[in-house]
């Protein structure tokens, strides 16, 4: 019944508020407000019902669950797509005041694949849209002959040392996965071209850049900048990376030069290597000298008293500490009786304080990290909550993951010293953490030309500049030049390898991700700065720094309520990003990589 009710109620409120061009500019303007004030009124009210439908059927999934949360998923798609019309219908009025204009903007960007006006349009692109996600999700390729399915593969991809193994799952994946989806992609893309048109953009690929508080062809020009600041240590990791598994497959399957076989990385997209840290680490740098889980479960650590350290950090900082409803609402452990979805995720279900986190917690190192991660989005949704509705977001799409990430680099072991976890006797030196840094950076820098092409690939699908029959090979060659490295076997050009990735399929725009490995470096070397940290910065310490959270704190509760480079001023100073702090997290790595790598022919 509410559901209903809802769908009239915002019936009858938009068809108020469609502005009149014939009206006088002043009308118009008042009229544009007023249509932001309605729009937010319902944006608020939609999200806290969706929120706890989404939450009940995420924490209990039956039939029932499923249905409620896709009725109201598909209420808030409704609302959206009209908003986004109505707010395109104020395209080009002048006088409008920074905060209207920038909301409007907000209404136009926010649905990721719009649907044209022209009846069936929008039908047609959410068939097309449902298919491709389902295929996905349904996806199966082969190991030893037997299908073998999604998550699966995507472990055994981390664990099977097997070059023909590797190969057979590689190829069949992608050729069950992708291959099927290419003509109904490039039906997608055209509805969704011409419903970007619909709302004053030229394409999709625009309509994504322009969230950015700078033009479109500003921001394509920003992510190269980044990446080329970042690029000679990604070099590095790949040149050395390289020679270690030429060592241990031998050059029939890895040659000394040239690309990387893609399928040797320890993970389907090559995108982040830590699974084969233990080919490539060197005997005697890899010993960190503890570990976390060993201390978590020796000093007695059980998941609530993991999240009550991860918001110890926070308070540290002078952050409030989390409501009492967090902890009597949140999902800390899997339950025993029921199916939930574990995957760890951050809710903030009225917007104001009843903040939660989604987890199936385990006592051990990796999830401890996680909970600093979570929290992290819990403390950025707070921060934020007397902002209107349309301003409830991160500063960019980049921010929000940011946050958590950068929380969670604190946990170095100064940190653990201070919270009685570690004794400060077992310390180890700097120099120790060669082995630490190899094996982050094998996540972390090795993400980063795979972050940067996958948008650069949908650019040139949603502008024209790659065609269809193009797609297969020009997703191939960025990957060759981006990432330096090349399919197990030959691909026919009837392949579509960039559907075997959920995000292409999923339609979820990644710059943010790129954006997210760079800024979370960027707030870590600020912080560390700002305390006046004088050591290796990876062992940088802020924790209990009350004016580091002050300023912290400034920068979160701008939400998206003014231009990104405001907020990243009122933390770190600077107006741009940049991934020089990064390098300097990794330098002693740099180091030792350009030693390692002395006499090599290293690039592709
Ligand atoms: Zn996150």
């Amino acid at each position: 019944m509410k559901i209903l009710f809802l769908r009239a109620a915002l019936l009858a409120m938009l068809t108020l508020f469609v502005p009149a061009f014939t009206q006088a500019a002043s009308k118009v303007v008042t009229s544009a407000k007023e249509f932001i004030a309605q729009a937010e009124k319902e944006l608020a009210a939609h999200s806290v019902l969706a929120g706890r439908a989404e939450w009940i059927n995420r924490t209990y999934i039956t039939e029932d669950t499923d249905a409620l949360a896709a009725e109201f998923g598909a209420c808030g798609t409704e609302l959206s797509v009209r908003l986004a019309k109505g707010a395109a219908k104020f395209d080009g009025v002048k006088g409008l005041s920074f905060d209207v204009r920038r909301k409007l903007d907000f209404l136009k960007q926010g649905i990721v694949l719009p649907a044209p006006q022209k009846p069936g349009a929008a039908e047609e692109l959410n068939v097309i849209a449902t298919r491709l996600q389902s295929q996905y999700g349904k996806g199966k390729g082969t190991l030893d002959g037997k299908p073998i399915n999604g998550s699966d593969i995507e472990e055994a991809m981390g664990t099977v040392r097997d070059p023909d193994k590797l190969k057979e799952m590689w190829t069949s994946w992608h050729d069950n996965v992708g291959a099927p989806m290419r003509d109904d992609y490039t039906r997608l893309v055209a509805i969704a071209n011409e419903g970007a048109k619909d709302v004053g953009y030229a394409e999709v690929g625009a309509m994504w850049r322009s969230g950015y508080d700078m033009s479109a062809d500003e921001f394509a020009r920003e992510m190269d900048r980044l990446w080329l600041q970042v690029k000679p240590l990604y070099d590095q990791l790949h040149c050395y990376v390289r020679a270690k598994l030429h060592e241990h497959y031998g050059a029939k399957v890895q040659p000394a030069t040239g690309p990387i076989r893609a399928d040797l990385l320890g993970n389907m997209w090559a995108q982040e290597w830590g699974n084969i840290y233990e080919l490539v680490a060197p005997k005697g740098i890899g010993d960190v000298g503890y570990d976390l889980t060993a201390l978590l479960v020796a000093k007695g650590y059980d998941p609530i008293k993991m999240v009550k350290a991860g918001e110890g950090f926070y308070t540290s900082l002078g952050l409030p500490a989390l409501p009492a409803t967090f902890w009597e609402r949140s999902q800390f452990t899997k339950p025993r009786d029921r199916e939930v979805v574990c995957h760890a995720s951050a809710w903030d279900i009225d917007n104001k304080d009843d903040l939660r986190i989604k987890m199936c917690i385990k006592v051990n190192g990796d999830d401890f990290v996680v909970i600093h991660h979570e929290l992290g989005h819990n403390y950025y949704q707070r921060a934020y909550n007397q902002q209107p509705f349309l301003y409830l977001n991160g500063a960019h799409d980049g921010f929000h993951e940011a946050i958590g990430d950068f929380i969670a680099l604190s946990i170095t072991p100064e940190y653990l010293v201070q919270i009685g976890l570690l004794d400060a006797s077992k310390v180890p030196g700097a120099d120790k953490d060669l082995g630490l840094l190899l094996r982050q950076a094998m996540d972390k820098v090795a993400f980063l030309p795979f972050g940067l092409l996958m948008d650069k690939w949908r650019w040139n699908v949603f502008s024209g500049a790659t065609k269809p029959d193009g797609y297969q090979k020009d997703w191939t060659a960025l990957r060759l030049r981006y990432q330096g490295i090349v399919p197990p076997a030959e691909r026919p050009s009837t392949a579509f390898d960039p559907g075997a990735k959920y995000h292409i399929p999923g339609n979820t725009p990644y710059a943010r991700y790129f954006l997210a490995r760079i800024l979370q470096f960027q707030f870590f070397k600020a912080a560390a700065d700002q305390a006046g940290w004088k050591g290796p910065l990876h062992r940088g310490s802020f924790y209990g720094n009350k004016a580091v959270g002050d300023r912290l704190n400034k920068m979160l509760a701008m939400g998206s309520s003014k231009p990104w480079p405001d907020a990243l001023e009122a933390f770190t100073g600077g107006r741009k990003m940049d991934g020089s702090a990064m390098i300097a997290y990794f330098q002693p790595l740099m180091k030792w990589l350009e030693e390692q790598n002395q006499g090599r022919q290293c690039g592709w």
